[in-house]
């Protein structure tokens, strides 16, 4: 068993993560400064596993309050996912991305060095790799991002790669997320962004409970089948068993490594819009809108060395499926965990 710190842990991908973790028999401890999430994620997540969460509302970069943190908790590992990560926006404001997303990994690499935490996760994404790759990607191919967000993901690898090479205790797996989506099978737990959704699968559920009219499908003129992007879509909770697997591999000495997580196929925007209109049995308005800066044609991940090297088996391979199981979540939640109708019922 490991106590584990979650840098960022209330968030979408933080709250999957943690309820795995705590089901696999690990201590969790979240510190969260509450920007893109809510509290009461965190509370479903203790309603789900009967098990407390120490939870610590502080910004990351400061080192002070992190430190509070690893003084009362033996730290043995620390996930972070703590950071912004709208591709858009990083555009709009990159030094606001680049200070506190690449801020947010330095405070934690002081922090931990100061209190002998050797063991990192860090969440990496398939917007590093150059958009020339062939698909589908592997680790090994060459790295170039399109936008500020891209590059903070990239340099919070490097930063991680760099301070491996001088400090031979300290262990990293970067985990290169493709597309997560989907939702806990309670149906307590989902995605629930704060402000207009960036992200694919949100915006088409904000459309089909009615909270938004119509999506706009960003290019009709890729080089692709119907000329729209492709996506490898993946469950939030297939990623958040690889977390486990990627901790126990540190705590058993597995040396620094990287692995892509995804599922190894490609579906299309309007792929996507109809698997969603068949699950959900409504109709999800869309029109086609002009490109989004930075969004590269394909991204497929090859993910066979997280299942060589981790044991990693994702579960969940039907598209209809996997978005089902967010329906699920977003249609008793219309307004996310701001829906406090639904908490008695729970
Ligand atoms: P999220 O926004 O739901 O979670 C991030 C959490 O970090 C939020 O709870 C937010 O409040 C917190 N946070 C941000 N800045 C902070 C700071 N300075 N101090 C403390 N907390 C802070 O996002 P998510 O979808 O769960 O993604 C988690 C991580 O995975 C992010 O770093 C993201 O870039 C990365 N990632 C996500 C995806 C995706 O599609 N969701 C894909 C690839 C990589
Ligand atoms: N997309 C879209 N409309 C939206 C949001 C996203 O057409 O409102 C497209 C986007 O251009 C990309 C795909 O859906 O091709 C997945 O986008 P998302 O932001 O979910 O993930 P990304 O791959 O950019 O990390």
């Amino acid at each position: 068993m490991a106590t584990i710190l979650c840098a960022g842990g209330a968030g979408y991908i933080g709250t999957h993560t943690c309820i795995a973790l705590l089901q696999a028999g690990h201590k969790v401890i979240v510190a969260d400064d509450l920007s893109n999430s809510k509290k009461a994620a965190l509370d479903r997540v203790q309603q789900i596993t009967g098990q407390e969460i120490p939870f610590y509302q502080i910004d990351i970069k400061n080192e002070n309050e992190l430190s509070v943190i690893f003084a009362k908790h033996k730290i043995d590992a620390v996930i972070h996912w703590a950071g912004f990560k709208a591709v858009g926006e990083s555009v709009e404001k990159p030094l606001m991305y680049y200070q506190n997303n690449l801020g947010c990994t330095i405070s934690l690499l002081k922090v931990m060095a100061e209190f002998g935490a050797k063991c990192f996760v860090f969440s990496s994404s398939a917007t590093v790799y150059d958009v020339h790759n062939a698909m589908p990607l592997k680790e090994e191919d060459v790295c170039a991002c399109t936008n500020p967000y891209g590059w903070t993901k990239w340099m919070g690898e490097q930063i991680l790669r760099d301070v491996g090479k001088v400090d031979a205790q300290m262990s990293v797996v970067l985990l290169r997320y493709f597309n997560p989506i989907g939702a806990h099978e309670s149906g307590l737990i989902g995605e629930d962004p704060n402000g207009i959704p960036n992200n694919l699968m949100p915006y088409i559920s904000q459309v089909a409970v009615g909270k938004r009219e119509k999506l706009s499908i960003f290019g009709n003129d890729y080089d692709t089948p119907d000329g729209t992007c492709i996506r490898d879509y993946i469950h939030v909770t297939d990623l958040a068993q690889a977390h486990i697997l990627a901790v126990e591999y540190l705590m058993n000495g597995g040396e620094s490594n990287t692995f892509n997580l995804g599922n190894g196929v490609g579906f299309t925007v309007k792929e996507v819009i109809e698997t969603a209109r068949k699950a959900t049995g409504l109709e999800i308005k869309a029109q086609t809108a002009p490109r989004r800066a930075g969004d590269p044609a394909r991204l497929i991940a090859s993910s066979e060395k997280a299942k060589k090297v981790l044991g990693w088996k994702p579960e969940h391979a039907d598209l209809e499926e996997i978005i089902s199981s967010a329906w699920k979540w977003h249609s008793t939640h219309p307004t996310g965990f701001a829906d406090g109708r639904r908490d008695a019922s729970c």
